[in-house]
């Protein structure tokens, strides 16, 4: 018998092979159905103005079958953040998740003007979607309410993990659902997909609760003399937690600075994530009422982000926060790669202050942060539970993903079953099996976004341009010609910007370079646009090409009088 069509292809349109733009595509017969839809933040100072990065999200416009549902793990902006761009093409679609993930990604959605149909899955529940049956299992990450999922599929049960680190002692109390993993490798799991963020780092991750209680001795200890400032990602509630459970004991309120602390912290007020006495916190505008000692501020911009709140306190900004001699400064984060030189600006701007400041780039020995991703034990722990007969590594650079699927194989993974697939590699599986992974035969790529409200795509010309004037500078070179005949109706002239080394000799020696290019056109060619700009940009770039390794953008400007 000739084998039919796969019945399931998994395509990975972002996340395997970078940390970020998370988007898995699984698709049967009769659905497609989206696991997550992130964005990527371009790093530090490559990033030429583009502050958002999204995954290419064509492949599903192509004639298949229709996308009916995003399944979202949680609400970090890695995982939730394309959502605006995938719900305006696909209006129609639902969208799956826990409350609190349901919550936050609502509230961006209306930033957005959109407001697609959304059904809360707690976990362990199932839905059934034309052929599939998917359920979110419980698993512990620094953000609340975050769940893998199990997908049942015509060919056999796939298994994503979502984010997830294995934590003994959360702080919320809500464990890694064990059990329900155990249960789904007793019944049989055809492909498992796990985060590999960690996949390089040996033993295990430190529990939140272990972060919560070592901040709470630094800011009982002789540092906190005077203001606390903690810095983290504003969706870490599990440590707001931690401070918000100290501060009482030390005779501190809590003042929570930016737009996304400040709406992560509310929605998990609201909905019971955070439980806090109702007068712990301080209005921003309020903060200069208490002296330095009875207040702890709790912020976004742990990453040196240029316009965060810390970098506000950082520069003398905050109009009723001041920082000053004593205060203690807590960097409660990793930096990113590309990320270290301006957290170490931000760094100096503090220090200047006369701050103490505690960052993992010090390497002071504090325990101030733990990664929300497993290592390899705890990686290898969830192999162990769900005993996949395929295992696909995702979330994560080559090299990560590599090591995964080492770490795969020596849990017993058959190697064949263990494959390091690629955005655009499409995994086809068929009863209980992979079948083929087909090299990037879904169109992928990153879409560059400028600013978030007006969704201007900046695309790789545009960037490869801004690289250039960056590098290079630019040169105009304005000419006038004679509409009939093409001739020259004065020298042209040209402007600088930004090119090393352009004094007045070489200015002149690119304006001679242009005339005589264009002596040399036919006379034709003089009254043809195209030809008169390239002959422009060919005679002032030999100039450079000669002198100068560096050879500037140059923009021919043609006037016809
Ligand atoms: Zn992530
Ligand atoms: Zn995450």
């Amino acid at each position: 018998m000739p084998p039919g069509p796969p019945a399931v292809r998994l395509v990975p349109l972002g996340g395997l092979g970078e940390v970020g733009m998370n988007c898995l595509v699984v698709e049967t017969e009769k659905v497609r159905a989206v696991v997550d839809c992130g964005v990527l933040f371009p790093a530090g100072e490559a990033a030429l103005g583009v502050e958002i990065i999204t995954p290419d999200l064509s492949y599903l416009r192509t004639p298949g079958p229709p996308v009916e549902a995003l399944l979202l793990t949680h609400a970090h902006e890695d995982h939730v953040g394309a959502l605006p761009y995938l719900l305006r093409e696909h209006p129609d679609a639902t969208v799956y998740g826990t409350k609190f993930t349901l919550a936050v990604v609502k509230e961006k959605l209306a930033e957005h003007g959109l407001s697609p149909r959304m059904s809360e899955v707690p976990p362990r529940s199932t839905t059934a979607l034309a052929d599939v049956r998917f359920e979110p299992v419980q698993v512990t990450h620094s953000v609340p309410d975050a769940v893998g999922y199990a997908i049942e599929t015509p060919a056999g049960v796939i298994v994503h993990t979502g984010d997830y680190k294995v934590d003994w002692s959360p702080t919320d109390g809500r464990l890694l659902d064990v059990r329900r993993f155990a249960e789904l490798g007793e019944q049989g799991v055809l492909c498992l997909l796990s985060d590999s963020t960690n996949a390089e780092r040996e033993g295990t991750s430190v529990s939140e609760r272990e972060v919560g209680e070592s901040l709470a001795r630094i800011f009982s200890g002789p540092l906190a003399r005077g203001r606390i400032v903690v810095a983290m990602f504003g969706s870490n509630i599990h440590r707001v937690q931690s401070v918000a459970k100290v501060a009482p004991q030390l005779g501190r309120k809590v003042c929570l600075l930016g737009r996304s602390m400040q709406q992560n912290a509310r929605l998990a007020l609201d909905l019971g994530y955070l439980r806090c006495p109702p007068d712990l916190f301080v209005d921003p505008e309020a903060a200069d009422h208490f002296a330095p000692r009875e207040l702890i501020v709790v912020c976004t911009g742990a990453q040196g982000e240029p316009r965060s709140a810390l970098s506000r306190l950082a520069l003398g900004e905050h109009p009723t926060i001041k920082l000053q001699k004593d205060d203690l400064v807590v960097l409660s984060s990793r930096s990113i790669p590309g990320n270290e030189r301006d957290v170490g600006n931000l760094i100096d701007h503090l220090v200047r202050r006369g701050c103490r400041v505690l960052s993992t780039l010090s390497g002071g020995g504090e325990l101030i942060h733990t990664s929300g991703h497993a290592f390899q034990g705890e990686q290898r722990m969830m192999i162990e539970l769900v005993r996949p007969r395929s295992f696909v590594p995702v979330h994560g650079e080559f090299r990560m993903l590599a090591a995964h699927a080492r770490t795969a194989e020596a849990a017993g993974v058959d190697p064949r079953g263990c494959v390091v697939a690629e955005d655009g590699d499409v995994v086809e599986l068929r009863k209980d099996e992979i079948v083929a992974v087909v090299p990037r035969a879904a169109t992928t790529g990153r879409i560059y976004l400028d600013s978030r409200g007006a969704f201007a795509d900046v695309g790789e010309l545009t960037l490869r341009d801004r690289q250039l004037l960056a590098d290079s500078g630019m040169l105009v070179c304005l000419c006038v010609l004679d509409r009939k005949s093409g001739a020259l109706l004065r020298d042209p002239e040209l402007l600088g910007r930004g090119v090393a080394g352009l004094d007045d000799a070489r200015l002149a020696q690119a304006r001679g370079a242009a005339m005589e290019a264009l002596e040399e056109l036919a006379p034709a060619q003089r009254t043809d646009h195209a030809s008169v700009e390239e002959a422009l940009r060919r005679g002032v770039r030999s100039v450079f090409k000669r002198g100068f390794e560096k050879r500037p953008m140059v923009l021919p400007v043609v006037i016809e009088m």
